[in-house]
């Protein structure tokens, strides 16, 4: 029995410094040194989850398989380490209270008082040590928020705790901050560190090595002051500079010896890392031989960070065929019939993403009809689906009151709709009930598998019939409408296996439209990605190869044909 390794990365000075960047591109080391390796996220806030947050102050809801509404962070961890995380991967101080707080009701302690120490640690530690069950070498775990939080406290007493608990050869820690560099003094400052891992110390953290995050290198002269004045070993206080692609970190990592040092501190077996696969995928985003522009017109534009996964798989999709892709974040609520032309121009393709609420959604539907009838290659996922749907009914098939019930309760034709006798069948789903689930305020959640039809898009890009998907909403197609839809030439071109729910949709007179009910986005990987997503950019392409041939009226033949 394999004893797993823990490594601990605690954040200094400010936060969005990278930790989960950071733990993911280590991660991947790791794992490239043939380790099997996992990570996990401590968030200190106090809702259960981030499932009931704005995207725009939180940024995306990260989905698993088994259907866990997690921090964006395991999204990098699962792009970083090919591997899929659950629910186990992610905990929030709420969550952990949650879980003390049913066990007292249930009786567990009676008799004792419930305390921060030891029962909320104690809980803490619980979720960490969960990580060590299924043969894991290493174990990551990142705490969320800055030291010095009020939050943030219990999570690192227990990781105080568990060095005791478990011996220093089984944990290390890793404290990030932040090393400014000071234009008008021309120089690097180290006090910020300082202080960091003074407070770090001062609650019996002793971090066994520093990363620095920074502009560029930190020099060698630099690095021995940080080491001498916070107490670690010279060689192991490292530089995370900042990089152009996210992809690059690992290498960055690996040129400083990071996993080199951390694999002799925690007496892991000694292996070469093996980057060749990272080295490629750097060297095609490095060397694109062609560019396209894709528009994501959505509502929550203001922080990228709540698209953070469609936007990484629309990357992937541009490594899958050697190509930049250009995203443009478009609001949907500057959309309208009079500025479609101005607002949309220049696009190559459109994609239309998830959502939910009203807000937005007439700019969103206008621009599912503006791609259809321009023949511009649409990708709709989620509420992108239900637009494309509703943009349908109304368009083609004259349905003029079609609508989703999100939107209109009374509307005249609900072609989305709540399918509570669905729920109802079957009640081992993976939902997350609202407080008003009684009247079917139900999510579906986490990975549904559908059947795809063959001659489709999606056959084409999957080139299988069964495939699983992750989801994260409560409504679905209309079924009363599947024979009006099809009708009209709207192809339903996957299904879930029992034939009850539309899952994705599509369009055979038109050079690339599909929408799908779930998010590929959350299974995309920068070494596999997403065959929609690869298939969607190849079609913006093919596209804006015919656009510069329009606009400039000569050919391109010079250039490369990624389309094959
Ligand atoms: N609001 C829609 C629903 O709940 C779509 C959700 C989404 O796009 N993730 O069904």
């Amino acid at each position: 029995m394999r004893e797993t390794k823990f490594i601990f990365i605690t954040g200094g000075v400010l936060s969005s410094l990278g930790k989960g960047m950071a733990a993911a591109s280590l991660g991947t080391l790791l794992k490239a040194r043939g380790l099997s390796v996992t990570i996990q996220k401590l968030d200190p806030y106090i809702n259960i989850d981030p499932g009931t947050m704005n995207p725009t102050q939180h940024g995306e809801v990260f989905v698993t398989d088994d259907g866990a509404e997690t921090d964006l962070d395991l999204g990098h961890y699962e792009r970083y380490l090919g591997t899929a995380l659950s629910q186990k991967n992610n905990y929030t101080s709420g969550s952990i209270y949650y879980s003390v707080i049913t066990k007292e009701r249930r009786g567990d302690y009676l008799g004792g008082t419930v305390q921060v120490i030891p029962h909320i640690t104690d809980e803490i530690k619980l979720a960490i040590c969960g990580l060590a069950e299924n043969k894991t070498d290493v174990a990551i775990v990142e705490i969320g928020g800055t030291v010095g939080d009020i939050e943030s406290q219990p999570f690192l007493e227990a990781i105080r705790q568990l060095r005791g608990d478990l011996g220093k050869d089984r944990c290390l820690f890793i404290h990030l901050t932040l090393v400014p560099y000071l234009a008008a003094a021309g120089e690097h400052k180290t006090k910020p560190t300082q202080h960091s891992v003074k407070e770090l110390r001062s609650i019996g953290i002793h971090p066994d090595i520093i990363l620095c995050r920074c502009e560029s290198q930190v020099s060698m002269e630099l690095k021995r002051k940080i080491a001498h004045f916070c107490d670690v070993d010279e060689d192991a206080v490292f530089s995370s500079v900042d990089v152009d692609s996210v992809y690059k970190l690992p290498l960055e990592f690996y040129k400083e010896g990071l996993d080199q040092k951390v694999a002799i501190m925690l007496r892991l077996p000694a292996r070469n890392a093996d980057l060749s696969a990272w080295e490629h995928l750097v060297s095609v985003l490095s060397k694109p031989r062609d560019s396209v522009t894709i528009g994501i017109v959505g509502k929550y534009v203001s922080l990228k960070e709540a698209y953070k996964s469609l936007h990484e798989a629309l990357v992937h999709g541009g490594i899958a065929n050697e190509a930049k892709v250009d995203l443009q974040y478009i609001n949907s609520e500057e959309v309208t019939p009079e500025t479609e032309a101005r607002v949309l121009a220049g696009l190559d393709g459109i994609l239309v993403p998830g959502g939910f609420g009203e807000r937005g959604v007439a700019g969103k539907i206008c621009t599912v009809r503006y791609a259809r009838e321009n023949k511009i290659p649409f990708f709709g996922i989620c509420l992108g689906l239900q637009c494309a749907v509703i943009e349908f009914a109304r368009n083609v098939l004259g349905l003029g009151g079609a609508d989703s019930e999100e939107f209109a309760v009374d509307a005249e034709h609900k072609v989305i709709y709540l399918m509570t006798e669905w729920f109802d069948y079957h009640k081992n789903a993976r939902v997350r009930r609202d407080k008003d689930s009684d009247k079917g305020g139900t999510m579906r959640l986490g990975a549904y598998p559908c059947l795809i039809r063959e001659g489709s898009l999606a056959f084409a890009a999957y080139g299988s019939k069964a495939i699983s998907e992750r989801h994260r909403h409560r409504y679905e197609v209309n079924n009363k409408y599947r024979d009006a839809l099809e009708a009209g030439g709207l192809v339903l071109s996957g299904l879930s296996p029992d034939g009850d729910l539309v899952e994705m949709i599509e369009l055979s007179d038109h050079p690339w439209f599909l929408g799908c009910q779930f998010h590929p986005e959350f299974k995309s990987t920068p070494m596999n990605p997403h065959p929609l997503f690869r298939d969607f950019v190849r079609a913006a392409l093919k596209n804006g190869r015919g656009r510069q041939d329009r606009d400039f009226a000569e050919p391109v033949s010079s250039k490369a044909d990624l389309s094959s």
